[in-house]
């Protein structure tokens, strides 16, 4: 199949390096003569046909700038087999030969739909979240990381000054890849992630008694976002800990920050190299793929095979944060 025109868009949570990665794209399908159609806030433009056409130029200077120029957006729309075909219908009518899109696991699922319908997608996975299965890592996840670092690390100073507990909610709905990354780089005393089942008695309240035995007066506590959740908000859990430990604890949601900022150089290398591996692959005739890397090797999966499979918690990642918390 040869491509002549490639559909471009970036879907669901924005992660830095998004840019990176459509300037990639861009750069790559010039060289390669190939075309590229920008589509604005994700499947909604596609159904809407809010495209345009991207000149090499457009892109000059991305590599730096955090969120995506091709804006992002959830489309309740694209889940329906009515909103799928409209924009399969409007892929035809704007000669797009292929699709590539940059996001999460639904982003890539929107892509199977779309693969369905003819039109051929490439995924390329960036989500501060780091839980695609089929790649070591994604694009945002160590800007997001840097990010929350940089705010508890100032966190600690006042925590440390008043003795006090910081409770820090990282995002992580159902992946606690962040909140163990940051844990353990920031030496929390406790780190609650929704892969791990935790008893609150044993895996906190005893853990900050033996650390304050170990002569520690001020405490981090990491939770991910889903483990707040399911325990009715960030809140409950740090007015568990006062009054099941004595000691003040205050809660700190970083939200939103952790998702913003300017990519550092692993996202904006590892997306400059995602994005054009992305093209190659359609130049050469492969399709419906998500892109992965993988000890460091660009490589490539079926999009079906790469949604199947699954992305646990690094066994050793969360021993190591245990040990280094003296439990
Ligand atoms: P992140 O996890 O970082 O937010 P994501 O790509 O997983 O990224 P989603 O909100 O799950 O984010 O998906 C983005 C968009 O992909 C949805 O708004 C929808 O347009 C499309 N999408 C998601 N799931 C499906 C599905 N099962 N079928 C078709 N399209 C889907």
């Amino acid at each position: 199949m040869a491509v002549n025109r490639i559909g471009l868009l970036t879907s669901g949570g924005d992660a830095p390096g998004m840019n990176a990665a459509v300037r990639a794209v861009v750069r790559t399908a010039f060289v390669n003569g190939i075309e590229i159609l920008g589509i604005r806030r994700g499947y909604n433009g596609l159904i809407n046909g809010d495209v345009f056409e991207m000149e090499h130029k457009m892109v000059n200077g991305l590599t730096g700038r955090g969120g995506t120029i091709l804006y992002t957006a959830r489309s309740p729309e694209f889940n329906t087999e009515e909103g799928v075909k409209k924009a399969a219908k409007n892929c035809k009518y704007f000669g797009v030969d292929a699709i590539i899109c940059i996001g999460g696991d639904g982003t890539f699922r929107g892509a199977l739909d779309l693969a369905k319908h003819g039109i051929p997608a490439v995924g390329i996975p960036a989500t501060i979240d780091n839980d695609i299965a089929c790649t070591n890592y994604t694009l945002g996840f160590d800007t997001a990381c840097n990010t929350a670092i940089e705010a508890i690390d100032k966190l600690r100073d006042t925590m440390q000054s008043h003795e006090r507990c910081s409770l820090v909610e990282v995002m992580g709905r159902k992946a606690g890849h962040l909140a163990a990354y940051v844990g353990i780089a920031v030496g929390a005393n406790v780190i609650l992630v929704p892969e791990r089942p935790y008893d609150f008695e044993k895996d906190v309240v005893q853990k900050m008694r033996r650390t304050r035995i170990h002569g520690h007066n001020h405490f981090i506590v990491i939770v991910a976002e889903g483990v707040a959740e399911t325990e009715g908000g960030s809140q409950n859990i740090a007015d568990k800990i006062a009054e099941e430990t004595g000691v003040d604890a205050r809660v700190t949601i970083l939200g939103h920050i952790q998702r913003g900022g300017r990519p550092n150089a692993r996202d904006r290398v590892t997306a400059s190299r995602m994005g054009r591996h992305a093209v190659e692959i359609l130049r050469d005739g492969k399709v419906n793929r998500v892109i992965g890397i993988q000890g460091g090797a660009m490589q490539d999966f079926d999009i079906d095979e790469a949604l199947a499979m699954e992305k646990d918690l690094q066994e050793t990642m969360y021993d190591t944060a245990r040990i280094l918390s003296l439990s």
